[in-house]
């Protein structure tokens, strides 16, 4: 092709702007751009933002502050924000940054190769609109290039939960979920590629309710069901979940679906059904340990994950304490848990907050039970018979590095099994973050 132009794109935040940052790569494909690693030799550099936190707007205006000599050394380097904070700060960051070409919003990805020309052409372009139309089916044609062999596929996107703390309904908007022939047509095409696990996204994945073949809504089980079908695809998960869509069918179908594998991330953010009040959650801690029995009556060695928000306005030690019980009760095998940040716009940003200094320290002390748990439920894995997807060469030699059913990173040991194949294994050793393991003959 001529005229090649080198792409870098910086990814903040959840595995959905992975995802968005892949379609861009792939939208901007169309223009002659090819993905770099660095920006030091990039012709067009996106930064592809997350709001969810303080401070996010901050980082990126520093960030950008960072490539002001990479701009006064080649005058037309393009410079890009998408994303959330895009869409949060809009024409500001032009205001702020004056050598930003480029402001987009989430919704806005699919005229992105449109609004390349225009600033090739020397303009401005900035759009943070929420369109009719489906971004997703605008951001369809592409390459046929190989993939990794595990590869997230958005199918829901926005929220109308509006939880008191959330930035999300405002920054991703309201919730809308792709027709299900548009993704068993995409989880086809990633097959062909050299995908074998999917993980199906969306802000609030289980509310998912898109149009069926029958011109009915379909649920997130039903969906699955219909992937179920797609050969070649070996395994399916899905992330994120809200306990209040997880239907009777969804659980059902951790029961008996042998693609969807045994790994669950349903955030609850705290013990305290005074603070899940005050946040909005519309769940209490006994529905939500309630739930959890019946997913594991379905599928008894499901690995739970979580979200945890500590140091939510009003929070007292007698909270945190339930929140600390609720934990010891799940056994969580993963868990990610922030302090509470303050969002502008959000309706908790009125709120008197906890002392900074306690919520630090029990944000440390939730994170202590949480990585004793997780050290635990890894090193029960020893001795057991499990399968692992290989994604790529270890650093010793002949050393492979893939997943488990239940997502821990495994290193099998004298392996010569190719990137893609599924490889019976027993789990031999327990590390920080990983497993180690030999091959079992099939
Ligand atoms: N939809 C998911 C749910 O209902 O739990 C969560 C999506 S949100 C993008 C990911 C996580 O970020 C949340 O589960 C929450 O723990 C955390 N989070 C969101 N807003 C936050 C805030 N203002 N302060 C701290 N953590 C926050
Ligand atoms: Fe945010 Fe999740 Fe609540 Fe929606 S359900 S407002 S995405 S935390």
């Amino acid at each position: 092709m001529a005229d090649t132009k080198k792409l870098f794109i910086k990814t903040y935040g959840c595995q959905m702007n992975v995802y968005d940052s892949e379609r861009m790569a792939e939208a901007l494909g169309t223009q002659g751009y090819e993905e770099t690693q660095t920006p030091d030799d990039a012709d067009m550099i996106l930064l592809n933002t997350c709001h969810i936190r303080e401070k996010a707007a901050e980082k990126i205006y520093s960030e950008l502050g960072r490539y002001k000599g990479l701009k006064a050394a080649k005058p037309d380097l393009k410079i890009g924000v998408a994303g959330c904070v895009a869409q949060a700060e809009g024409a500001e960051i032009v205001k702020r940054q004056p050598m930003v070409d480029l402001v987009v919003g989430p919704q806005s990805y699919h005229r992105l190769a449109e609004m390349e020309a225009k600033i090739r052409s020397g303009a401005r372009a900035l759009d943070t609109e929420f369109p009719p139309e489906d971004k997703f089916e605008h951001l369809a044609s592409r390459p046929k290039a190989k993939r990794a062999p595990a590869a997230f596929l958005t199918v829901q996107e926005g929220c109308d939960k509006f939880c008191a703390f959330c930035v999300v309904p405002y920054t991703r908007g309201a919730e809308v979920s792709r027709p299900v022939q548009r993704i068993v047509d995409e989880a086809k095409d990633l097959v062909e590629r050299g995908v074998r696990d999917i993980t199906l996204l969306g802000q609030n994945v289980n509310a998912y309710h898109g149009s069926g073949p029958d011109g009915r809504d379909w649920t997130l089980a039903q969906l699955i069901w219909e992937l179920d079908k797609v050969d070649g695809l070996e395994r399916l998960r899905f992330t994120t979940s809200h306990p209040n869509d997880m239907g009777d069918d969804l659980i059902e179908a951790h029961g008996n679906c042998k693609k969807l594998m045994p790994y669950l991330h349903l955030p609850v953010q705290s013990g305290s059904n005074k603070i899940l009040k005050r946040m909005n959650r519309s769940h209490t801690a006994e529905s939500y340990l309630k739930l959890i029995e019946r997913i594991r009556a379905a599928r008894p060695d499901i690995l739970m994950s979580g979200d945890f928000i500590v140091g939510f306005p009003e929070e007292t030690e007698e909270d945190f304490q339930a929140t600390l019980d609720l934990v010891e009760e799940v056994r969580y095998g993963y868990a990610y848990s922030f302090k509470y940040s303050t969002r502008p716009g959000t309706p908790a940003a009125e709120r008197a907050l906890v002392d900074p200094a306690v919520a630090s320290e029990r944000l440390q002390r939730l994170q202590a039970l949480i990585t004793r748990d997780q050290r635990a439920i890894q090193d029960d894995m020893i001795g057991r018979d499990l399968s692992v997807l290989v994604e790529r060469p270890g650093r010793d030699p002949g050393q492979m590095v893939g997943k488990s059913e239940y997502l821990h990173a495994v290193h099998i040991e004298n392996c010569d099994a190719a990137v893609g194949s599924l490889v019976p294994v027993t789990i031999t050793g327990s590390g920080t973050n990983s497993l180690s393991a030999q091959r079992r003959p099939i």
